[in-house]
């Protein structure tokens, strides 16, 4: 599964459908720029190892670049090429003023200190700060990197602009600096409602789709698959917005509510206690009254909608056939490879792709980076509410492109992308 090939594969069948201009989508099938380097690191033992590094920057037609840098062993060029593509299609769709742009290390940060995390964080920015900046591109967290590694990066990209002009301040031609990166920690300019943005913009994507599928909120069973971040706040809000949460895992395994003796059905999972539960033994599994089910059974459970919200590649050809669910809700970045989406359609399944559903997490950066530029931060209610209002007016324009244009939900969000990035570069000129 090489994610890059996918990439073009989409990019071709969306361009085809749409007739767009050749030239511009082969444009589109590189990054702008791709930057690769190593990063000498000396370790705590006093042994130097290499880090390969990179950053693509795919588009910035629409806006400066926009991704997260990853740090993970199987981090690879094809992967940074394919994610940073996908982000600029998700900031298309969430109509937020970006291009996209990934990045990351080849790195198992396991295996790595505080201190040597910290120092490879910041070797990785002196590299970069070149090429990146308020208004240029403005990384953010992802695999296996957090507020914290964000705070060391802003940290850094300061230093090396206050070093080149051999003063100390916040100036970086009238823009503060700390709006180079986002998915920083609140005291330094994070903003409130990241951590949950991600899951509750999901929660409003379903609501919006429950509308027009006129079903109420009660009959929507889920299962999700992941209790992290993302899986965790999903189901948390889905659950405190009436929707009925069947099944939960994490990487140790799943559970389903026992069926009752009196009526056969299952019960549903009370979110926050299954939480209380997993930090008090490490996991969901156990949660009493339930049922242990591994991970490819949760998959296949009766369920109405389906989420995916840990990993990538998880429904393939081998297990989509089998999914019981009417609908597939990606909270996850690629959960769902290309034949299994194509399984899925034949069988009338509808998946509600990744680049729409969990597109309210770098929509709340897109928050921060503005606060961070206004020097003014709003209340969580406020932050909250203006999201919900991109995450509505996102569906509703993919919506109308599913009902118009006849073709996979994935397709019709890559039209809605497509028709705003290569607007943008066509009355651009280029
Ligand atoms: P996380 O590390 O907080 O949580 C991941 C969860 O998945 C954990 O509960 C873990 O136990 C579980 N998991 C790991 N391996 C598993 C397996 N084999 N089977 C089932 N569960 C498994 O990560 P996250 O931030 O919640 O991200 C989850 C997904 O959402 C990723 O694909 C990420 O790229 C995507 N995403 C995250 C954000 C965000 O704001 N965090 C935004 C957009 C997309």
């Amino acid at each position: 599964m090489n994610p890059y090939k996918n990439a073009v594969f989409q990019l071709n069948q969306i361009a085809e459908l749409l007739d767009l201009n050749k030239e511009i989508i082969e444009q589109l099938k590189l990054p702008e720029t791709l930057h690769k380097f190593d990063i000498k690191l000396k370790l705590d033992n006093g042994k130097i190892k290499v880090f390969r590094a990179f950053r693509s920057q795919h588009n910035s037609a629409r806006g400066p670049y926009k991704g997260g840098i990853r740090f993970h062993p199987q981090v690879n060029e094809s992967e940074v090429k394919a994610l940073s593509m996908w982000m600029t299609w998700k900031c298309a769709i969430a109509g937020i003023p970006y291009g996209g742009a990934k990045g990351g290390i080849i790195c198992d940060p396991k295996k790595l200190s505080p201190g040597e995390l910290e120092r490879l964080s910041r070797a990785y920015v002196r590299k970069l700060s070149p090429f990146i900046g308020p208004w240029t591109d403005i990384p953010a967290p992802d695999v296996n990197t957090n507020s914290q590694i964000m705070a060391w990066m802003a940290d850094e990209y300061i230093k090396r602009q206050n070093a080149k002009r051999k003063m100390r301040r916040w100036g970086n031609l009238g823009a503060n600096p700390l709006a180079s990166f986002t998915g920083k920690p609140l005291v330094l300019g994070g903003s409130q409602g990241r951590e949950e943005a991600t899951g509750l913009g999901g929660v409003y994507i379903l609501a919006s789709l429950a509308q027009k599928l006129k079903i109420r909120k009660e009959k929507l069973k889920i299962a999700v698959q992941g209790f992290g971040n993302v899986g965790y706040h999903f189901a948390r809000l889905a659950q405190k917005a009436g929707f009925k949460i069947v099944s939960l895992s994490d990487s140790r395994g799943g559970i389903i509510g026992k069926q009752k003796p009196e009526n056969g059905r299952g019960r549903y999972l009370e979110v926050e206690r299954v939480m209380r539960w997993k930090k008090k033994t490490g996991s969901v599994v156990g949660f009493p009254g339930t049922k242990t089910i591994t991970n490819d059974q949760l998959l296949k459970t009766d369920c109405y909608v389906l989420v995916p919200a840990a990993l990538e590649n998880v429904i393939t050809k081998n297990n989509a056939a089998r999914i019981k669910a009417k609908v597939v809700l990606e909270m996850a970045n690629g959960p769902t490879t290309p034949e299994a989406d194509e399984v899925l359609h034949q069988r009338k399944i509808l998946v509600i792709p990744d680049v729409l559903a969990n597109c309210g997490g770098v929509t709340v950066s897109y928050f921060e980076w503005v606060q961070n530029l206004q020097g003014y931060y709003w209340e969580k209610a406020e932050v909250l509410a203006k999201l919900k209002k991109i995450m509505v007016r996102a569906f509703l324009d993919f919506w109308q492109n599913y009902q118009t244009l006849k073709v996979t939900p994935r397709m019709a969000a890559y039209a809605l992308a497509l028709e705003r990035v290569v607007g943008a570069m066509k009355i651009r000129g280029s």
